[in-house]
């Protein structure tokens, strides 16, 4: 078990959760480009989660990991009913029997032919809030590289390590030997076991890309144009201009301790209604104590910055914040990986897990 070395730097995620629309459009352009191998039918290394909920797996924040003032806690590991395993459909039955229509039509089933009662973002859409102040948000997820990544801190085999030039985690596939201590450390949840090969896995930050100039699939893909990519250290960056200029990019429950160099911008919530049906400019529909553990103390003052850049523009007036978060020009948003992909030479096929496939 060793401490993170310090790379030179550090790359970094903003996603802004005013604009994710769930479409799942990234956890799709994530799964094809990198989870089709043996054994990764279950696993969602880019998953979009609907906040208040459960998460995936289920209470995914719930089961520890971390650490508190310092110290490593102890984390859970979640099993298949919590990650939800991957579905069968009874296709055979519904479209061959001649019977398709009332109570017959394709249902999933698990492996073991039950029902499933539990998957992947299955609590999609389920907000919270007694109506008409009903509200939820969409929450994407992915390896957050952390600066004090506590899947590494726990791996007795150092097999997981941050790279020197861009700090990005990664797995040692070739040496892991799927002890799982970094699954149960991490508390986000974000590292799968495969079975079949008994190895660790998670998102790679799609670092073959970053290093022909290509942002990762996930980002590249967004339709919601949510995703914007680069280093910290880059002062003209969006990346530095969230983060550390505007503040308006928070890190996701720093209450975990693990210095996460994925961030977010707060949803800036619907108001609730006062009793004569209006909207009340002081009363926002989520609670912010929720608010403030998902995002920190930070959360009250970058709400109130948007609001008020909002409201500068409104007013006829520029803001540079408002221009960084419209992002009218999509490939702005990708830093120094601009590079079309469909314009690089096809690197050889590689044989292993994570092979970039057609
Ligand atoms: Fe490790 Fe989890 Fe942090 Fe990724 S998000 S670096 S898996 S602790
Ligand atoms: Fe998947 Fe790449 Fe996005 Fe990570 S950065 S979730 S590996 S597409
Ligand atoms: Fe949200 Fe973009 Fe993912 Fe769609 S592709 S769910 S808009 S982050």
């Amino acid at each position: 078990m060793t401490a993170a070395a310090t790379p030179s730097r550090q790359f970094a995620m903003v996603f802004d959760l005013n604009k994710c629309l769930g479409c799942q459009t990234c956890t799709i352009a994530c799964k094809t480009q990198w989870t089709r191998g043996g054994g990764m039918a279950a696993m969602w290394w880019n998953i979009v989660n609907t906040i208040p909920g459960r998460g995936t797996p289920r209470d995914a924040f719930e089961l520890g990991g971390g650490y508190r003032d310092g110290v490593p806690q102890a984390g859970e590991l979640p099993g298949k009913r919590q990650w939800g395993e991957a579905w069968d459909f009874d296709y055979d039955k519904v479209f061959y029997d001649g019977n398709y229509g009332g109570n017959n039509y394709v249902k999933p089933r698990e492996h073991d032919g039950a029902a499933p009662e539990w998957g992947p973002n299955w609590d999609e859409d389920m907000g919270a809030g007694e109506y008409p102040h009903s509200y939820f948000f969409y929450l994407p997820l992915v390896c957050m590289n952390c600066s004090k990544p506590a899947c590494l801190e726990a791996c007795p085999r150092d097999v997981i390590y941050r790279r020197e030039e861009d700090g990005v985690v990664l797995v040692d596939e070739e040496r892991c030997h799927g002890y799982r201590f970094c699954i149960e450390a991490c508390p986000y949840k974000r590292i799968y076991f495969n079975e079949q090969r008994a190895i660790a896995q998670k998102c790679i930050s799609c670092y073959p890309r970053l290093e022909k100039g290509v942002a990762p699939a996930c980002v590249r893909q967004c339709p919601g144009r949510v995703r914007h990519v680069g280093f910290l250290d880059d002062v003209d960056s969006h990346i530095h201009k969230l983060v550390n200029d505007w503040k308006v990019a928070l890190p996701l429950r720093p209450d975990f301790e693990v210095e996460p160099n994925v961030f977010y911008v707060p949803p800036t919530m619907p108001l609730a209604f006062d009793e004569n049906g209006e909207f009340d400019d002081a009363a926002s529909r989520m609670p912010l104590d929720e608010l403030r553990l998902m995002f920190g103390p930070g959360v009250e003052h970058a709400l109130a910055v948007i609001d008020a850049e909002r409201q500068k523009v409104a007013a006829g007036g520029s803001s540079e914040l408002m221009d960084i978060l419209i992002s009218r020009n999509w490939q702005d948003m990708l830093g120094p990986f601009p590079q079309d992909p469909g314009k690089l030479e096809r690197p050889p096929p590689r044989n292993d897990a994570t092979e970039r496939r057609d």
